[in-house]
């Protein structure tokens, strides 16, 4: 099955920053997901701020955004990674402060688990910063 005959499946994807100009990231990232090969932007909760959990640095900005995608979940994950890296993420130590952060929460629904990617995302029900944007729109 090539990509475009691939069926769309709805993934749910939680977005996250507190360096710079967090909002202006999670925007950007936004943007760049809609750009990608495969993917659309069905819809966006409202950005949220939070304290950092587990990590130190200035509040964050926190929002998850719900996906039409054909790429499969790992191809879904690089693509994340790659839009992180464009992003100028370095991970100088383990929940370092970060200028942005995108998780894979749900992809359809599937459970995924590999060595590189846990789905349902395996923390995500432990968030407040996750399950209150998630809730918006997907209640
Ligand atoms: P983080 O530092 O929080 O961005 O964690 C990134 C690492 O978590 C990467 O090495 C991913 O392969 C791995 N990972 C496992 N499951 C997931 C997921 N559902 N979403 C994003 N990253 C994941």
């Amino acid at each position: 099955m090539t990509e475009a005959d691939r069926p769309e499946v709805t993934a749910f994807v939680a977005l996250g920053a507190n360096l710079g100009d967090a909002a202006q990231a999670l925007r950007d990232a936004l943007v760049s997901l809609g750009a990608a090969p495969g993917v659309r932007v069905r819809k966006v909760s409202s950005l949220y701020r939070t304290a950092p959990v587990d990590s130190g640095g200035p509040d964050y900005m926190n929002a998850v955004a719900a996906l039409a995608t054909t790429l499969t979940a790992p191809a879904l994950l690089a693509c994340l990674q790659a839009i992180e890296q464009a992003a100028g993420r370095q991970r100088p130590y383990r929940n370092a402060p970060r200028t942005l952060d995108l998780d894979l929460l749900l992809y359809g629904s599937a459970r995924v688990m590999s060595d590189t990617l846990t789905v349902p995302h395996p923390r995500m029900n432990e968030r407040a910063f996750v399950l209150v944007p998630l809730a918006e729109i997907a209640p």
